[in-house]
């Protein structure tokens, strides 16, 4: 069942991916949009009546994966925990806790004349009922009853809305804080759940792309001998970039730090309009900079792909339309 959804949704990605959702069509955040409403679906068909293996769900992650890479250009093994909490979207595995877990709440809140509600208590009392294997299993449902009285079971369990929707994001944040400690490039993501404001506020494609492409580690790229400082064993990796172009002693603040200081909407007060915006200017000419020396010797980069006139800087004071430039990508480490 699990192999039937990974192939058909892969498919219904390829078409996708043929019509924009690709490096240089539709903007990225829209993509991933488009990915969470017509694709995953596809791949979540079922998934909660299922106790899958550990081996199944790969394959469902797997091909949610290579979706991602899809939209963002990837190679077949580049990771995709950044982009995929960027864009708010949890692994499979938690998907189908999360899903699940809304599931058996809501069995339980059918009308009491419903088919299901009649058959309810003979289907629990059972020694093979499916349902209760599906509860048991499930962490959020087990923190959702741990809370209700230890007297008799009763027949219909009444759980708070409120209740689900926090011990459902209380799941999801654990499950981040896990893989946030595991991979490096994660751990420099912020640690709540949500899109990060990189995906959405206005600024020009390429000053996304670097900052997206920093996050993933994808800048600058492979490791090459380092042409701004030209010491030969110097190579261009992100902690020795750091340290050459001295950018944290210019933002004032570790890079990691200052993106995920990036606010949701623009400041008001004038001193921190004013914080932003240098700011700004010193991380995106150091992105601009770095790539230009990780691009070929050969491949000069395009001087017009960086701007002082940032949309980000009239947002931060009040002067920007809402959408952004939808100039196509240009440059892909
Ligand atoms: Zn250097």
């Amino acid at each position: 069942m699990l192999l039937h959804n990974a192939t058909k949704g892969s498919q219904a990605m390829s078409i996708l991916h043929s019509i924009g959702a690709n490096a240089t069509g539709f903007d990225k955040q829209l993509s991933f949009q488009f990915y969470k409403c017509y694709i995953r679906p596809i791949f979540e068909y079922a998934l909660p009546l299922l106790t899958p293996t550990n081996n199944e769900l790969k394959i469902l992650e797997k091909a949610q994966d290579n979706a991602c890479r899809l939209i963002m250009r990837g190679h077949k093994s580049s990771s995709t925990q950044v982009i995929k909490h960027m864009n708010n979207m949890a692994n499979m595995s938690d998907r189908m806790v999360v899903l699940c877990a809304k599931n058996l709440v809501r069995v339980q809140q059918l009308p009491a004349d419903a088919l299901l509600t009649l058959f309810l208590q003979q289907l629990i009392t059972s020694r093979t009922c499916h349902l209760k294997k599906l509860q048991t299993r499930n962490p959020i449902w087990q923190r959702l009853i741990a809370d209700l009285p230890t007297t008799r079971t009763p027949q219909r369990i009444y759980i708070d809305k409120t209740d689900l929707k926090l011990q459902l994001n209380q799941f999801l944040l654990d499950q981040w804080h896990s893989t946030q400690s595991k991979f490096v490039y994660a751990g420099h993501c912020r640690t709540t759940l949500g899109i990060d404001p990189i995906m959405y506020i206005p600024m020009t494609v390429h000053e996304r792309s670097r900052l997206i492409r920093w996050r993933m580690g994808w800048l600058p790229g492979k490791p090459q001998a380092c042409r701004n400082c030209n010491q030969i064993n110097n190579l261009t990796t992100q902690l020795h970039v750091t340290i050459c172009f001295q950018i944290c002693e210019n933002l004032d603040m570790d890079i990691h730090a200052f993106l995920n200081s990036i606010p949701k909407s623009p400041p008001r007060s004038p001193a921190d309009k004013f914080y932003l915006q240098n700011r700004w200017i010193v991380l995106q000419q150091f992105l601009f900079n770095l790539e230009s020396i990780c691009l070929p010797t050969d491949e000069p980069i395009d001087r017009t792909t960086y701007t002082e006139q940032s949309p980000f800087i009239a947002w931060i004071n009040g002067s920007s339309p809402s959408s952004t430039t939808t100039t196509p990508f240009a440059h892909h480490a």
